[in-house]
């Protein structure tokens, strides 16, 4: 039944429940090594998920985590799925000067790399942190050896988003961005990827979203997850906002089952094989730039996605 259909990018962010960045002003960074770690456990249940249905996915793995569980790193490796960086200590890039964002993902690629022996080719931002206000980001991502990214999401959203970005891959200089799904509807882009949106939704609608994506755009889909999104046992972090605790603890208990379905009902694969022929062949896809063509100016001022076509 799917075979006519593209291909979707299956991706999971590799950090565990009390590295979100919603919770940071809860735990400090400093507690991270006395919190229960639960990585390990929920990783072992995503991977024989993903064996049971045959499906090769992207891990976009903390450097943080990386250092410490090194046994994840080499699991994927064996089990042939990509490793991917989601930095060294998971915070926003935004947050951080265009100095302390390279060294953290120089960092995070030379521990993924040495573990896994393998080149690191992708990027994602923690949060979706990157955007019109922080375009110097690509210039960190190309010097660091990176090759792709899918950290812009083009969704309005209060913690991040980049509404008017492309929906669909494009180059950023030397940097092939693939963005996290979306559906456009009403004249604005609505998301359809995963994380929260997949828990909340009911599964027959998310189901209906990235197949209108596959079938009216003609395009593969980008779904992301994270381990602790099916773990309904994990420790509840006290203090936390009302918006905050619904999105993070909504329907834990549901999403393993969840994701079953939609492994079975779609097909899947790794970033770098799914987008091969966008990142063999950068200079075929619509460029972006900012507004004034220099990255560091643009970041007072920039609009990314506004911009002019840039070759690559
Ligand atoms: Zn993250």
């Amino acid at each position: 039944m799917t075979t006519q259909l593209p291909v979707n990018a299956l991706t999971v962010d590799v950090e565990d429940y009390f590295q979100v960045s919603a919770f940071a002003p809860h735990i400090a960074r400093s507690e991270w090594t006395s919190r229960e770690c639960r990585i390990e456990r929920n990783m072992d249940r995503l991977l024989d998920l993903f064996e049971r249905h045959a499906v090769k996915a992207t891990f976009f793995t903390l450097g943080w985590i990386a250092e410490r569980y090194p046994r994840i790193v080499r699991d994927l490796v064996d089990a042939g799925h990509e490793v991917a960086s989601h930095g060294y200590g998971h915070e926003r890039a935004h947050d951080q000067t265009p100095e302390a964002f390279l060294a953290d993902i120089r960092l995070a690629k030379m521990i993924l790399e040495d573990l896994s022996g393998q080149e690191v080719r992708g990027y994602r931002a923690p949060s979706f942190s990157i955007g019109s206000r922080n375009p110097w980001a690509f210039d960190a991502l190309e010097r660091a050896g990176y090759r792709y990214s899918s950290s812009v999401y083009p969704v309005r959203h209060d913690h991040y988003g980049t509404p008017d970005a492309p929906r669909f891959a494009h180059c950023i200089g030397g940097i092939v961005e693939i963005p996290p799904t979306t559906v456009r509807f009403q004249g604005r882009n609505w998301p359809a990827s995963g994380g929260g949106y997949f828990r909340l939704l009911p599964y027959t609608l998310s189901r209906a979203l990235l197949r209108r994506v596959n079938t009216v755009d003609g395009q593969s889909g980008v779904f992301y997850m994270h381990p602790w999104e099916i773990d309904a046992g994990q420790p509840r972090v006290p203090g936390v906002g009302v918006k905050s605790r619904f999105r993070h603890y909504l329907n834990l208990a549901r999403t393993e089952t969840r994701l079953a379905r939609l492994l079975a009902d779609f097909s899947w694969g790794r970033m770098d094989r799914v987008f091969a022929r966008q990142l063999a062949q950068p200079e075929t896809l619509q460029g972006v730039q900012f507004n004034d063509g220099s990255a560091q100016r643009s970041a007072e001022s920039g609009t990314l996605g506004r911009s002019q076509p840039k070759p690559c």
